[in-house]
């Protein structure tokens, strides 16, 4: 059963995506729709699970209409509202412009290997998380946004034949499936990679940011205990777990966490403190 999330606002941070997300961008008129299409039917041919957004460039648009059940519900306060058919399931967020970015709009995704978006080129442009195939109808036009793209394109295409290295949209729609499956697995990997580093970006080892080390590893021109939090993890006396999930610290708030705890515990009766025992605390909401 097809699903539509419908919200409003665009805004895009900088954190690296939960999946990995191609955007396809390009003025009016210039394939993009067409090569979504075939790269979503030839994603989902190999077994990829593959969500869709897609900006309206049409200020005020709404699905909704006003004076529907739907449009009385949020008007009420409903948010989300949720309409069901025999044959789809609309979820519309009434949000504010600019309460949605990229990273909120993936959370509203249950699962899928993948997000392609058509549009956003303002944002998608600035983002090197996300990859790009930028849709072009002249020259001119693929001039202008190599000159403005940050990051590597995946690739260049065109519905008019326009030459190296610009890919016809009707003869290379294989080749752009292969560029797309070949970023989304390594993207799916360097994601796997950071899910094991600390992600907080402390800047203490020589990458300065988890995301940059997990590219590392994944080229094999680094390992997990090049992280500086890692590695100092077995000298640590002190570990802190939340809800089972490992707290990374360092050394320093390793110490001030033992010696506050320690020297609490030892004003209480009958507590003898030496300075090598193993203590556990542990901190539930149980009645
Ligand atoms: S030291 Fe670890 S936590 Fe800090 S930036 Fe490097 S990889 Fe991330």
């Amino acid at each position: 059963m097809p699903t539509t999330f419908l919200c409003e606002g665009a805004e895009m941070g900088e954190r690296p995506t939960r999946i990995p997300v191609i955007a396809v961008i390009g003025y009016k008129e210039s394939g993009k729709t067409t090569v979504i299409e075939g790269l979503i039917s030839r994603l989902t041919e190999r077994g990829y699970s593959v969500a869709t957004a897609k900006h309206i460039d049409q200020k005020g648009f709404r699905i909704d209409r006003e004076g529907k059940d739907t449009w009385r519900h949020a008007a009420s306060g409903a948010n989300p509202v949720i309409a069901v058919s025999d044959v789809e399931t609309t979820v519309i967020h009434r949000k504010g412009l600019g309460a949605l970015n990229l990273r909120s709009l993936l959370d509203l995704i249950p699962k899928a290997d993948l997000l392609i978006l058509e549009g956003f080129s303002k944002i998608v442009l600035e983002d090197k998380h996300i990859g790009k195939i930028v849709c072009v109808r002249t020259l001119r036009e693929y001039e202008d946004f190599r000159r403005r793209i940050r990051g590597e394109a995946l690739a260049f295409c065109s519905l008019e034949t326009l030459g190296e290295p610009i890919l016809s949209v009707k003869e290379n729609l294989s080749t752009l499936t292969e560029r797309a499956i070949e970023y989304v697995e390594r993207r799916k990997s360097i994601l796997e990679i950071l899910d094991s580093l600390p992600n907080l970006d402390c800047g203490k080892c020589q990458y300065r940011r988890c995301e940059s080390l997990a590219e590392a590893i994944h080229d094999g021109r680094a390992k997990l205990d090049d992280c500086a939090l890692i590695k100092v993890r077995p000298r640590l006396k002190t570990r802190i777990t939340l809800n089972g999930v490992e707290v990374h610290i360092n050394q320093f708030i390793s110490e001030i966490v033992r010696r506050s705890v320690l020297g609490m515990i030892s004003t209480l009766k009958g507590v003898e403190i030496r300075g090598d025992e193993t203590l556990q605390i542990e901190i539930s909401q149980r009645k």
